[in-house]
């Protein structure tokens, strides 16, 4: 029982490190934002939150939020 005590607090640990990443790279941020620049000052190519965190985690891009359309 103490093993798996420990065991789940190892969870635990790497879950909410894992978890606060999570929220501050992707949860709180405004996904059609620019990722980094407007392309010029570096080879970012102007891509937004939503294309980069779909590129880094190889997920399909959702569409925009309908409520953000003009
Ligand atoms: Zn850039």
């Amino acid at each position: 029982m103490k093993d798996s005590l420990w065991k789940l607090k190892v969870l635990f640990l790497s879950i909410s490190d894992n978890f606060k990443c999570w929220k501050e790279s992707v949860w709180d941020v405004e996904l059609d934002e620019l990722y980094c620049c407007n392309g010029r000052d570096c080879g970012c190519q102007a891509v937004t939150n939503r294309q980069y965190i779909s590129w880094q985690f190889q997920v399909d891009v959702p569409p925009p939020n309908p409520k953000d359309r003009p």
